[in-house]
């Protein structure tokens, strides 16, 4: 099964068409099988699962406030096996290179589809090349090496990566899992998110908060909750606020400008590189994702490094949640759109937290802390003992 590049009619990335979602297709697989009727999945590969999807949504009393909001919600998606939400894709495209009988797979990454391929790949018994920008945060290239994958750093930003990866697999008929819309199959296991929290919250939430670089996460959460209005199981539909880097933000630049194309980002000027895609050489890839949140009636906001940041110690801190920045990011933009009244003081948001953050702490904590030799020692550290929380008792 070979996917053109781009449809020859819209000039678009090629998806999958909808599929007709009712009862009979949900399974009682764990996680996402459980919607493998709805997904390009059969059942004789459902040994490849690792427990991908199934992640919890939870409330966010602490993150909320810092919002601004009433009501936020989180999607717990760091939670998937190799810590992100790429696995939802990675299952199924890995799933198909088994069918097909690739002899290896492919993908350029900026971290977490690199950990993903190569933790399925494995799985699988597939040899995994992993392609990634030059400033690939270093923990997130060992975890593909751990799995046993090559790992190849590529000369410059996220899109020379790109070029190189579908170059390897047009070569050598590698299955390419490049998270970005090169592979349709892999891209149709991200429905699974939306059908995911259409079950999970009942009814649609006002906002979904979506981190993009390119934009296939969001084309999953629409597509799937299109499917379910088409099919009568839910009302309405969320509108997306889709969140970029200020220093590498194609997607939310055209939106700002009003315009229909999407332009390639001249220079990538940030570091939270999850979500640092500069689109060049497939435009047309951000073009289709703006249109998505378009027609969501959604907005596209973007965050800077250090609001990210803040965000990432927020969650931290005060959710007991390690999120990486590309993820937090939404928290950041969920402030400022509510701040301007974008988002209603009583609507319902909720934040997909796409990534894991223990992959890219920076600093290992041991070295700076202080070293004592006992109790008495560490309550002279301590100084003012930390106070006991109300209705606890010790
Ligand atoms: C890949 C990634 C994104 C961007 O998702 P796309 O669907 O490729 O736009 C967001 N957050 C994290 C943590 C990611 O790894």
């Amino acid at each position: 099964m070979t996917f053109p590049d781009y449809c020859a009619n819209c000039g678009g990335p090629v998806v999958l068409p909808p599929a007709t979602p009712t009862l009979a297709h949900t399974t009682n697989l764990p996680g996402m099988w459980r919607y493998a009727g709805r997904l390009p999945v059969t059942s004789d590969t459902a040994w490849l699962s690792m427990g991908e999807g199934g992640t919890p949504v939870v409330p966010a009393a602490a993150a909320a406030e810092w919002c601004g909001v009433e009501r936020l919600m989180l999607k717990l998606d760091h939670l998937n096996p190799s810590g992100s939400f790429k696995d939802r894709a990675t299952a199924v495209g890995v799933a198909q290179a088994v069918r097909q009988r690739a002899r290896a797979v492919v993908c350029a990454s900026s971290g977490n589809a690199a950990g993903s391929t190569a933790a399925y790949a494995a799985r699988a018994g597939l040899p995994a090349v992993v392609l990634t920008p030059e400033a690939v945060p270093p923990g997130k290239a060992a975890i593909a090496r751990a799995h046993g994958a090559t790992v190849l750093r590529v000369r410059g930003d996220y899109s020379n990566t790109f070029r190189a990866a579908r170059e390897l697999a047009d070569r050598f008929g590698w299955i390419n899992l490049t998270t970005t819309y090169v592979n349709p199959v892999a891209v149709a296991g991200l429905k699974s998110a939306g059908y995911e929290l259409a079950d999970q919250l009942g009814d649609t939430p006002d906002w979904i908060v979506v981190p993009i670089g390119a934009g296939p996460l969001v084309h999953g959460i629409v597509t799937a909750y299109r499917e379910l209005r088409d099919s009568g199981e839910v009302a309405a539909l969320p509108r997306i606020l889709g969140v970029q880097a200020e220093g590498c933000a194609p997607i939310a630049d055209a939106f700002a400008r009003d315009a229909t194309e999407v332009v390639p980002w001249p220079e990538v000027r940030t570091r939270i590189s999850a979500i640092s895609d500069p689109l060049r050489g497939y435009p047309a890839d951000g073009t289709y994702t703006l249109r998505l949140v378009r027609e969501s009636n959604g907005v596209m906001a973007t965050v800077s490094d250090t609001a990210a940041g803040e965000a990432v110690d927020q969650l931290a801190h005060r959710e007991g949640l390690l999120i990486e920045s590309g993820a937090a990011a939404d928290l950041v933009a969920v402030r400022t759109q509510r701040a301007r009244g974008t988002i209603g003081p009583d609507e319902t948001v909720v934040c997909v937290l796409t990534g894991n953050g223990a992959k890219t702490l920076s600093a290992e904590a041991g070295p700076d802390d202080p070293v004592v030799a006992d109790a008495d020692e560490a309550i002279d550290h301590l100084g003012a003992l930390p106070e006991t929380a109300e209705g606890m008792t010790v």
